[in-house]
């Protein structure tokens, strides 16, 4: 019989664990349905050169229109999508999405070169054999040259096996696909590796850029990993960019383009599709200057 006559403390912790077991089963269940019942949804945060203000393209990322919980964020079931499998369904559904708004962006917005897409790939997505052949469908359907399709793998994902890393990269670069490694600096990377990847973008993680304008220290570490990419013949885009204050040291940096508040939140497609239609508009453009 259970231990619960000492201070009930088994008690409480058996309850606990209980309860979290049926909260996972209810997300995979609630995921699995969602997915059936396509209430995932894209939003769109745009890219922009730091020097210009203009935007060269936008971040795919993920949102669940919950017909409870509302509009749900990944960090809450990118995990749990991750250890059931999950994610290599809806991260099909993401890579088609995506294309297909990209496509549209691209015929109603040409330019050179052309706009582009940024699309997160989780760790069991790339470890899939088949992963190159499905995006190399997917471009076929809308009729996308790879160069304008970006696709993000963090720094722990690319770091887990290396030289599987390298075939795979390969691979998709094969493709004439875009790659980058995100949220640089917060994982564990050897540089005698980091070289030998054939990626093109350096990711530096918000956490650094956020505290750029704190602690000397941070700016440093931005600083570094900026020089670290051009080194390696990367360009490299700043996270989290909030202040114009980090924009202007990012400049002084060179580093080339910057991501977040400060420019735009992620947006729904009509949001982000209105954007680019100021940016475009034939009697003048209107750049993301703040
Ligand atoms: P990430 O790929 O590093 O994406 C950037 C995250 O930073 C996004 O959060 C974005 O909304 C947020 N962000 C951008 N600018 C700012 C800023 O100025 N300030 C602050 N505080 N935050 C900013 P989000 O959309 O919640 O996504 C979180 C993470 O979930 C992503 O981090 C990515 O790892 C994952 N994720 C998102 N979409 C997908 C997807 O489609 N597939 C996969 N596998 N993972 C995704
Ligand atoms: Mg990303
Ligand atoms: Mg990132
Ligand atoms: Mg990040």
């Amino acid at each position: 019989r259970a231990k619960t006559s000492d201070k009930g403390g088994y008690e409480v912790f058996a309850s606990g664990m209980h309860l979290q077991v049926v909260q996972r089963f209810q997300l995979e269940a609630d995921l699995r349905r969602g997915l059936e019942r396509q209430e995932f949804q894209l939003h769109y945060q745009p890219i922009v050169s730091l020097a210009t203000g203009r935007i060269v393209g936008f971040e795919a990322l993920v949102r669940w229109r919950h017909p409870q919980e509302g509009l749900v964020f990944p960090a809450a079931f990118i995990p749990v999508a991750e250890e059931t499998g999950l994610i290599v369904a809806l991260g099909q559904w993401i890579l088609q999405e995506a294309c297909q708004q990209l496509r549209h962006w691209q015929d109603q917005f040409p330019s050179d070169p052309p706009l582009m897409i940024s699309i997160n790939l989780s760790g069991c997505q790339f470890a899939q054999p088949d992963l190159a052949a499905r995006i190399e469908k997917i471009l076929h359907t809308n009729g996308l040259d790879g160069h304008s399709v970006k696709l993000e793998i963090t720094e722990t994902v690319a770091m887990k096996d290396v030289e599987s890393t390298i075939g795979l990269l390969l691979q998709l670069r094969s493709l004439n696909l875009r790659l980058s490694i995100d949220d640089f600096g917060t994982g564990y990377s050897s540089l005698s590796y980091l070289h030998r990847f054939p990626v093109d973008t350096l990711k530096v993680d918000r956490s650094f850029v956020s505290r750029m304008s704190d602690t000397s220290e941070d700016a440093t570490i931005v600083q570094t990993i900026t020089m670290l990419g051009h080194t390696l013949g990367m360009d490299v885009i700043a996270e989290g960019v909030e202040t114009a204050a980090q924009r202007t040291k990012l400049q002084a940096l060179n580093c080339e383009y910057g991501q977040g508040y400060l420019f735009s939140k992620p947006l729904d497609p009509e949001g982000a599709t209105a954007l680019l239609a100021a940016q475009f508009q034939p009697w003048g453009t209107r750049y993301l200057t703040n």
